[in-house]
């Protein structure tokens, strides 16, 4: 049977001229356990080094329920300051709209201080990808939209991005935007398969949206399955990670590589190996047979 095609070595960010690879690295776990400045240099060398140039992060990573908001862009602030050449290596994407303790605020002034919040903790006059962390259904897209659209006409951020948001969402941002959304990042992994079938990444490929897979593993749960399903997902991926001498997180990010759409797994590990082993990704080829059967697995139930 045919293989599906590889992935390419880079790829754009929807229709921006913005040239990513295809795999990112996240920082939502960032500023746990106790992480230095030094620790935090190591992983975004380990990234880099690896060919990963997508760095996403997000206003509220290293928040814990009480404090720490703003903390894994602040450490990532601290990295760039020790190391100014390493901005112009990575495209640095970050995110804001949920605010503690209130759920989510997308409400003009909220929105333009946490933007220029963020560009203080990371220490740079711009970030490549701004995206609104949950959609704040208490504001009005033209509202959001303007601020937006001020947010790039002053160079503060390059291109914009949304995270969480329905398709009818999508399409009401968009609609009073002055330019393209280039990105969408929903939770996509083996384990958590909605939006191969709910119309999202249908929708992504329409408007050209780059979509941004979060917790690729389903948060870890895939190295240690616990389930019969998350099992079975397991050791479909397994077959071809044997096959092909890779680990099963990297066919992983792989299975996701393969779908037309362009999928960028953000790859959650803070483990210098474990980010490194990822850029394996682009090195596993897919047959049709072999990718549903991990779909398959995932549904619980055979195809109709
Ligand atoms: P993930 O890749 O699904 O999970 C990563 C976790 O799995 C880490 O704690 C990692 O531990 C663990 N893990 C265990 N065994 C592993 C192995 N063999 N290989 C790799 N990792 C292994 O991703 P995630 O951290 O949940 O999310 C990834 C990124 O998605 C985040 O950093 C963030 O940028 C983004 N995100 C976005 C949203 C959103 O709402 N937009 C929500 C969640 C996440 P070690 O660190 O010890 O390796």
């Amino acid at each position: 049977m045919s293989e599906l095609p590889p992935p390419p070595a880079t790829r754009r960010l929807g229709a921006s001229d913005i040239a990513v690879s295809p795999i990112a690295w996240g920082m939502w776990r960032l500023a746990e356990k106790g992480r230095t400045a030094g620790d935090a240099a190591k992983l975004v060398h380990a990234a880099l080094d690896a060919g990963i140039t997508l760095l996403d992060t997000a206003d509220i990573y290293g928040f814990d329920g009480s404090g720490g908001f703003g903390d894994a862009e602040a450490l990532l602030g601290e990295v760039l300051a020790a190391e100014p050449s390493l901005r112009g290596r990575m495209v640095l994407a970050t995110k804001g709209g949920i605010l503690p303790p209130l759920p989510y605020d997308q409400s003009p002034d909220y929105l333009r201080k946490a933007i220029e919040d963020s560009l203080r903790r990371l220490q740079v006059d711009s970030v490549d990808l701004w995206q609104i962390h949950r959609p704040d259904i208490l504001a009005h897209p033209e509202e959001v939209a303007r601020v937006l659209d001020d947010a790039v006409a002053s160079g503060k951020v390059r291109a914009l991005g949304v995270s969480n948001f329905t398709q009818a969402q999508i399409a009401a941002l968009q609609h009073f935007l002055g330019q393209k959304l280039v990105s969408t990042q929903p939770e996509i992994s083996p384990l958590r398969i909605t939006c191969f079938e709910n119309g999202e990444l249908d929708q992504a490929m329409m408007m050209g949206l780059t979509p941004m897979a979060w917790s690729p593993l389903g948060g870890g749960r895939l190295a240690a399955p616990e389930t019969a399903r998350d099992k079975a997902v397991a050791a479909a991926l397994d077959a071809v990670a044997g096959a092909q001498e890779v680990s099963r997180s990297v066919a992983a990010y792989s299975w996701l590589m393969a779908h037309p759409a362009g999928i960028i797994p953000i790859i959650g590990s803070q483990t210098p190996a474990r980010i490194a082993e990822a850029a394996d990704a682009r090195k596993v080829r897919w047959t049709r047979k072999d990718w549903y059967a991990v779909l398959v697995a995932a549904r619980g139930e055979r195809l109709p």
